[in-house]
C-alpha cells in the first residue's frame, strides 16, 4: 500500500522530494525544531506549489490517508506516526506590495524573512517573539508577540489565506472569499487543509523604544512585585513580560548571567523613544540590572528582545493565561517558582495582554484567550529523559497554589501540554470549538486532515 502511494505521489510530485522512511534524507525531510520529536509518517512530501498540494490532496483522500503539515517543528509536540506529512519548506518567497502595506508569505517562510523584506520599504509584521518561528503555523494558532497590546493578535492582520482543502480544490480565504474558512484559520489552528500562502497586512514601523533588562536573584522578589504593579500603569503602546531565567554555566551565556537564577523584563514601546524612556523609568528605578539592552532599536532587531534560542534542541514546556494579578499572586508565584525554589524549569515567563489583544477583528476570529491579561509558560529542562516523569509533576505542583489566577481562557499557541486529555479542546470557548469542527466537517467530511494532538 504505501509502495503504491508512493508510486502515486511520486507520478504528479515532479520538484520536491517524495520519501519512504527508508529513503535517504527522509530523516531530515521530516526532522522538527523540537528534536525531541521524531515522526514517522508512511511519507513525507516536499510541496513546491499549490498543485502539489492538491495532488497530494487528492491522492490521499482516494487512499484514505491522513495528511499532516511540517513547516520548522516548533509546535511539533507528539511524533506524526502514520500517513503523509507534507513539508512546506521549499514553498518558500516573500514579497511586498508597499502601497497596500501588504506582504504575500510562502508557507515555508519564518518570520525572519518577512521582517527583513518588510523592514526595505519602513514596514513590520505583527510577528512573534522568535523570529525563527514559521508564519502559517504562528497565525493560525493567533501569535502573542512583543507588541501585542499595540496591534493585538497577529492573526488579526492577515488578510487572507490560500489553502488546498481536503476536496482538493485550491481556495481563498478571505472576508469575502469563504468567510467560515477565513474565520477558521484565525485561531484556529489545524485541520482545515494545507495553507500554501497568506497576505498579511503590515505596519508602519521603522524604530521601537525596547530590549530587555536582567536582575539578579537578590533583586527578583521586589522587582518581580514592582512589575505586576507597573503593568496596570502601562498605555497600550507598550508591552512588556517578565521571565525568570535558570542559566547554565556555559560559556555562550553572557558573563553577568551565566550559571545564575535572574529576572529579566522585556520590553516594546511604540512611539516616542523619550515616552518609551519614560514609561520604563519605574523598572530602572526598582533595582540595579546586571544588563540593561532597552533602548531605541529598529523594528527589524525585534527578536532581540526575547532573544529566543535559535537552534534545534528538545523543547518540554506547559502554558496557561492568566487572570488580573495581583500581590497575593506575587507572593504564591514567588513561593512556587522564586529563586529559592528547585524547580526543573529553565524559564517561567508571564507576558502582559489586555489593550488591542482583548478587542476582536470587526468580522470576528476563532482565536481563543482574548479577555486574559497575561500569559504564564514554563519551559522545562531542555533534557528528554525528564520529558514524562519529572516535568508533568513538577509542572502541576507549580500550579497549584496559583490556580485562583489560572484564566479559563486558553490559546493554542500558549498551551503546551496538548496530551493531556482535555486540553486542546480547552483552547478555544466551547462554542468557538463546536463551530471549528463543523467547519472542518463540512469541507473534510472524511476527515483528510487530523487536528490536534493527541490524533482524532
Ligand atoms: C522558541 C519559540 C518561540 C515562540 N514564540 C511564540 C510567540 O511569541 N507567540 C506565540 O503566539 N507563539 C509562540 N510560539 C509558539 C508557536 O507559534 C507555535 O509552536 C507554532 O505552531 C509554530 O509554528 P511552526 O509553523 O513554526 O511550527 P510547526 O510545528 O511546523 O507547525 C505547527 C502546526 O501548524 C500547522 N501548520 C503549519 N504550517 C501549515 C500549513 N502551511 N498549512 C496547514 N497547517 C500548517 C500544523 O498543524 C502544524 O502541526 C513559540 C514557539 C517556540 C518554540
Amino acid at each position: 500500500m504505501t509502495a503504491e502511494l508512493i508510486d502515486r505521489l511520486r507520478a504528479e510530485i515532479t520538484a520536491g522530494p517524495v520519501l519512504g522512511p527508508s529513503d535517504d534524507g527522509f530523516a531530515d525531510e521530516v526532522a522538527a525544531q523540537n528534536t525531541a520529536v521524531r515522526h514517522t509518517p508512511d511519507v513525507a512530501v516536499g510541496i513546491t506549489s499549490d498543485e502539489d498540494a492538491a495532488a497530494v490532496v487528492r491522492i490521499a483522500a482516494a487512499a484514505g490517508v491522513p495528511v499532516r503539515v511540517l513547516a520548522t517543528g516548533h509546535g511539533s509536540a507528539v511524533p506524526v506516526a502514520d500517513g503523509i506529512l507534507v513539508t512546506t519548506r521549499r514553498l518558500g518567497g516573500v514579497s511586498i506590495d508597499a502601497s497596500r502595506r501588504i506582504a504575500r508569505i510562502g508557507a515555508g517562510c519564518r518570520w525572519a524573512e518577512v521582517i527583513a523584506a518588510a523592514s526595505e520599504h519602513g514596514l513590520a509584521p505583527i510577528a512573534g517573539a522568535s523570529d525563527n518561528v514559521g508564519c502559517i503555523g504562528y497565525v493560525t494558532g493567533g501569535g502573542l508577540g512583543p507588541l501585542a497590546r499595540t496591534f493585538g493578535f497577529s492573526s488579526d492582520w492577515a488578510r487572507s489565506f490560500r489553502l488546498v482543502t481536503a476536496d482538493g480544490t485550491v481556495r481563498t480565504a478571505s472576508a469575502e472569499e469563504n468567510p467560515d474558512l477565513f474565520w477558521a484559520l484565525r485561531g484556529g489552528k489545524s485541520g482545515f487543509g494545507i495553507v500554501t500562502s497568506m497576505e498579511f497586512e503590515l505596519v508602519e514601523l521603522s524604530t521601537l523604544y525596547g530590549g530587555s533588562v536582567f536582575f539578579d536573584a537578590d533583586q527578583i522578589a521586589p522587582v518581580f512585585s514592582a512589575w505586576v504593579d507597573w503593568t496596570k500603569t502601562l498605555p497600550e503602546s507598550a508591552t512588556s513580560s517578565a521571565i525568570i531565567l535558570r542559566l547554565p554555566p556555559l560559556e555562550f551565556i553572557p558573563e553577568p548571567l551565566r550559571g545564575k537564577t535572574v529576572l529579566s523584563v522585556r520590553f516594546a514601546h511604540v512611539g516616542a523613544s523619550t515616552a518609551g524612556e519614560r514609561l520604563f523609568q519605574p523598572i530602572r528605578d526598582t533595582a540595579p540590572a546586571l544588563i540593561d539592552s532597552v533602548q531605541e532599536m529598529p523594528a527589524s532587531r525585534i527578536a532581540d528582545i526575547h532573544n529566543d534560542p535559535r537552534d534545534p534542541g528538545p523543547g518540554w514546556d506547559r502554558g496557561h493565561l492568566l487572570t488580573d494579578l495581583d500581590a497575593e499572586f506575587v507572593s504564591a508565584f514567588l513561593g512556587a517558582a522564586g529563586p529559592d525554589q528547585q524547580v526543573p524549569f529553565v524559564a517561567i515567563e508571564i507576558r502582559h495582554l489586555g489593550g488591542a489583544v482583548a478587542r476582536d477583528v470587526p468580522e470576528g476570529s476563532a482565536v481563543g484567550g482574548r479577555g486574559a491579561a497575561y500569559t504564564f509558560i514554563m519551559i522545562g529542562v531542555p533534557d528528554p529523559k525528564l520529558f514524562d516523569s519529572v516535568l508533568p509533576p513538577a509542572a502541576e505542583a507549580l500550579l497549584a497554589p496559583l490556580q485562583p489566577w489560572i484564566s479559563p481562557e486558553h490559546n493554542v499557541n500558549y498551551a503546551g501540554g496538548l496530551t493531556v486529555p482535555g486540553a486542546y479542546e480547552a483552547c478555544w470557548p466551547a462554542e468557538t470549538f463546536q463551530r471549528l469542527a463543523e467547519i472542518r466537517s463540512s469541507y473534510d467530511p472524511a476527515g483528510v486532515f487530523p487536528y490536534g494532538p493527541p490524533e482524532r
